[in-house]
Formats: C-alpha cells, structure tokens, sequence
C-alpha cells in the first residue's frame, strides 16, 4: 500500500498512522510546506527522499495538493 497523505487538524490524528500508511499534515499548510514536513516524516520512516517533492517508498511521487475533504470529520471535544 502507498503512503497517503492527509490534512487534519493538528493533534487529532497522529502524524503518521502504519494502519493505514497515512501521513497527516496540518490543515491550512501551504504547498512548499507541506513538501517540507512531508519529507520529514517520510525522512523519519526512513523512506529515501530525492531532491525535489515528497517520494513513496515505491519511488512514486506524493500528491500533496490540499483538497477539500468530501466529509467532515467529526473532532472530538477534549475536556476541560
Ligand atoms: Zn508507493
């Protein structure tokens, strides 16, 4: 399975979820940034990065364009 990438709202999901080969970046990121801390995590699951973009595992690059989720997601309040 590819690695996916997603926007979320920070904190609410983790940064990257091995289940579902998910990587969250926060919501509202711009296009470099988002490049720029895709390329940390892949660099942390240790995932070799070329010079330019955000690279698969399997060598293919991520689409990190932000879309606008088809459905919200529900965020769960926190307490207090
Ligand atoms: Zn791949």
């Amino acid at each position: 399975m590819c690695i996916r990438i997603r926007f979320a709202v920070p904190g609410s999901v983790p940064i990257f979820d091995p289940a579902t080969q998910t990587i969250a970046l926060p919501l509202g990121l711009d296009r470099a940034r988002a490049y720029v801390a895709a390329r940390a995590v892949l660099a942390e699951l240790a995932v070799p990065q070329g010079p330019f973009g955000a690279v698969c595992y399997c060598g293919e690059q991520l689409d990190l364009t932000p879309r606008i989720p088809y459905q919200r997601t529900k965020v769960m309040a926190h307490g207090a």
